[in-house]
């Protein structure tokens, strides 16, 4: 919550009331859940499908679905998925064509008619979204399947009152307490009750706040709030190195850490898929076994794949060492220069979910470790 900002207290079970509202104004929801032994994002019906008394336990490599002593809905970290998932779907369709007495004729896919409400979402994620924004909305081409979906999107973010192991949204001003880009604020008080502290920051959010069953919130709620974000930023452990960091990458370009990066990654880029700033894509065209219909799809890809950067000869990028120093270039260095902006907010989901526990700040910081040895030579 922001210092003056109006909030009221909501009891969980108005979280129902929540649902109906967007549900009414024609929103799909999109909320944690539990599903396949994690905690997901998915379209949820009703309140009842959130994660009351879940949470997971994360470490490099290591994601656990763990059962909690409360009811808590919000007070887990970020599972596998983003926004990401929704807005800039895994496969896409660009257009399809077919030959009929010898034309081709083509049909571009009709817009998609879901307008999105993300309820409860944290902070990190709805930083990814501004990234992705600026990536795929901004500029003089905007991605027309992108602004399709995210276009009339309303967001109910929870803050973040229980990072995981993994987070370290602290280092990146990305959380845990909510920064732009969001209709209505959630933060959720565990402190022997259990209520909600919920702001509006658009009219679009005051519309709909103004259907809950709220309460009045005294002095006492306004700081347990508080109390329990300032909580959650303090418990977080993992940091990035304090230095700018796209110098940081820029002068280690040539440091013997990458070849130790490069002997544990397997290349398989889950980083990639699971972060929620990636968004690299590939094309590919499919026909039918007449030959007279063929497609062509858009789907996510990996700057870890070698067809990449394939080139007419062979890739750019041939050895795990340059794509691991890419990735990571990229997303904290080289993005700055492209888009203004970091290209990591700090959820930890490629900490969580590498295979062989590959850390982005321990690499970063390894980085660092090793700069004062390359300035003196
Ligand atoms: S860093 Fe980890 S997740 Fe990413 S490509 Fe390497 S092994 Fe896979
Ligand atoms: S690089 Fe890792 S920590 Fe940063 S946004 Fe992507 S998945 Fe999250």
């Amino acid at each position: 919550m922001r210092d003056g900002e109006t909030a009221v207290l909501l009891d969980p079970s108005g979280l129902d009331r929540l649902f109906a509202a967007l549900t009414r104004r024609g929103y799909t929801v999109i909320g944690p859940t539990v599903r396949d032994g994690a905690i997901t994002l998915a379209e949820l019906g009703s309140a009842g499908q959130l994660p009351y008394g879940w949470d997971a336990g994360t470490e490099a490599g290591h994601y656990r679905l763990r059962r909690r002593d409360d009811d808590a809905v919000f007070a887990h970290s970020a599972g596998p998925q983003s926004l990401k998932q929704f807005l800039h779907p895994p496969r896409a369709r660009l257009w399809a064509a077919d030959r009929v007495s010898g034309v081709i004729g083509t049909d571009e896919p009709e817009p998609p008619t879901k307008r999105y409400a993300f309820v409860g979402v944290h902070p990190c994620d709805v930083a990814a979204m501004a990234v992705l924004d600026q990536v795929l909305a901004a500029g003089r081409y905007p991605d027309p399947a992108y602004t399709a979906r995210r276009d009339g999107t309303f967001v109910a973010v929870a803050e973040c009152v229980a990072p995981s192991a993994t987070c370290f949204c602290t280092s990146m001003g990305t959380g845990p307490g909510a920064g732009r880009g969001i209709d209505l604020v959630l933060t959720e008080i565990l402190d022997g009750g259990h209520r909600l502290l919920v702001a509006a920051r658009t009219p679009a959010g005051a519309e709909v706040l103004a259907e809950l069953p709220t309460r009045p919130a005294g002095l006492d709620d306004v700081l347990a709030a508080g109390a329990a974000v300032d909580h959650a930023a303090a418990s977080i452990t993992r940091h990035l190195p304090e230095e700018p960091l796209p110098a940081l990458i820029a002068d280690t370009r040539g440091s013997a850490h990458w070849d130790d990066v490069a002997s544990r990654c397997l290349t398989c880029g889950n980083c990639t898929m699971v972060c929620p700033t990636c968004f690299c894509t590939t094309t590919e065209d499919v026909t039918d076994l007449t030959g007279e219909h063929a497609e062509r799809w858009r789907l996510w890809d990996s700057c870890f794949s070698l067809d990449f950067s394939y080139l007419h000869g062979g890739p750019v990028r041939a050895s795990g060492r340059s794509r691991y120093r890419q990735w990571i270039s990229h997303k904290l260095g080289t993005w700055h220069d492209q888009f203004g902006m970091s290209g990591c907010v700090g959820c930890g989901r490629c900490i969580a979910w590498c295979p062989a526990g590959i850390d982005i700040t321990r690499e970063a910081a390894a980085l660092a470790a090793t700069r004062p040895a390359k300035d003196r030579s």
